[in-house]
């Protein structure tokens, strides 16, 4: 029993417009994958493009995938790190990370990509930070579909990509028409987005296989063994994720993953006081983004009245 989940649209700044699949309100996790974002297909030809001035990061890994342009990322353990169609960017943020995303100048005229984070389990949550680029990734082709493995294992590829708990993901290049059946495990739930064209998408219990554009999200749960990939009258793109039910409960904000709301509070006071455990990024040219105040810490009505 699968369901459709409109992702949220999100304005990244600069115009740069972004599907939000991951979180929403019906749908927070699935497996550690926390948070995905499908930016473009964006003509940046006339614009600077991406320009995510310096942040920080704690208790996740952010996954960066390119289907067209480029973007240039920095860091604060001194990565200076180009990514194209093709590569892997994984950051692990650990116990505290800060960058900066930019396109690089010159640049392509189209921007099209993912950025997905991925929860880091209690055991690996505050290890040390780390910056990995894997300019290349396995590539299956299958009837059609030319399936890059992104992270985990699948169709009997390993990414190279250090993870810390049971999960895959993957992007599918399938040729108009193209169809595919495709294994699961069904201890993994999964999810799928389209980053173009139109794809039907299911599993063995569907009466029919979904239809999915752009937009939204997939949600297929647990206990499927197959997958059937089908594409439109167009080229298509997916994107599967996958992963072990989470099985912690996890708190984000802003750009933060944990588990309590002082520790959400912590953090954004830490990004803001400089503390040093959150890094300094190098050479991006803009300031650094400002961690906004949590809901929770906001004055309430109560306080309000006392400061007229
Ligand atoms: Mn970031």
């Amino acid at each position: 029993m699968s369901v459709l989940i409109a992702a949220s649209a999100v304005d990244l700044g600069g115009g740069m417009q972004v599907r939000r699949a991951l979180p929403t309100q019906r749908r927070r996790l699935i497996g550690a994958w926390c948070f995905l974002d499908h930016f473009g297909p964006a003509d940046v030809s006339r614009t600077a493009g991406m320009r995510v001035g310096p942040h920080p990061h704690i208790g996740l890994q952010t996954l960066t995938w390119l289907l067209r342009g480029e973007v240039l990322h920095r860091d604060s353990l001194g990565s200076v790190q180009r990514i194209e169609p093709g590569a892997v960017n994984l950051m692990t943020a650990g116990r505290g990370i800060s960058h900066s995303e930019e396109s690089p100048s010159p640049h392509s005229a189209d921007l099209h990509g993912v950025q997905f984070w991925i929860a880091l389990p209690e055991s690996a949550r505050r290890i040390a930070p780390a910056f990995d680029h894997h300019p290349r990734v396995p590539v299956v082709q299958r009837d059609g579909l030319r399936v890059t493995v992104l992270a985990g294992e699948w169709l009997g590829e390993q990414s190279p990509a250090r993870i810390h708990t049971p999960l895959m993901g993957a992007s599918i290049a399938a040729a108009a028409g193209a169809s595919a059946v495709l294994p699961l495990r069904p201890d993994f739930e999964y999810g799928a987005i389209v980053t173009h064209g139109e794809a039907f998408l299911g599993t063995p219990g569907d009466a029919q296989a979904q239809r999915l554009e752009p937009g939204t999200l997939l949600y297929l749960g647990s206990g499927h063994r197959e997958l059937a990939v089908t594409a439109g009258n167009g080229d298509a793109g997916i994107v599967l994720v996958g992963g072990e039910p989470f099985g912690e409960s996890v708190l984000m904000w802003w750009n933060f993953v944990a588990r309590t709301r002082a520790e959400l509070t912590q953090a954004s006071r830490d990004w803001n006081d400089k503390a040093a455990y959150l890094g300094e990024v190098h050479g991006y040219d803009g300031p650094r983004l400002v961690a906004p105040l949590p809901p929770w810490m906001e004055p309430g009505p109560a306080e309000v009245a006392k400061h007229p």
